[in-house]
């Protein structure tokens, strides 16, 4: 098995995207991910120019489905996100992206898009035998 990290640095980054997954759409979800404590921030939506942009500045770039355009997060808001690592998931379908986050990342001014409890049961693992 190759190792995945070395891959990255042996194959271009073209080749890398090309590697991924879109949808039918063209597009792959990324997850973002604060890089010091590991909170998820935001998810939104890559296409391949996204991802060669957001690979190539070391900003977060994303297309919107809804203005279908490129957006940078924070070029607006000055909430910018500075990318640590991008990893693909077991399946390349999806991305993981780590950043360091400046401000808020959700645009209502929390810290993570993620607020919304939908009030879970939590059940217990079974204890290991
Ligand atoms: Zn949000």
């Amino acid at each position: 098995m190759p190792d995945p990290s070395q891959a990255a640095d042996d194959v271009s980054p073209d080749a890398r995207i090309d590697g991924l997954r879109f949808d039918d759409r063209g597009l792959i979800p990324a997850v973002v991910q604060d890089d010091h404590d590991q909170t998820v921030l935001m998810v939104g939506w890559m296409d391949a120019e996204a991802v060669r942009r957001t690979l190539s500045t070391g900003r977060t770039w994303f297309w919107s489905r809804s203005r279908q355009e490129y957006w940078q997060k924070g070029a607006t808001s000055g909430h910018t996100q500075h990318v640590r690592s991008v990893l693909a998931d077991c399946d390349a379908d999806t991305l993981l992206v780590r950043v360091e986050q400046v401000g808020p990342a959700c645009h209502t001014g929390t810290r993570s898009c993620f607020t919304a409890d939908l009030g879970a049961e939590q059940s217990s693992a079974p204890v290991p035998s």
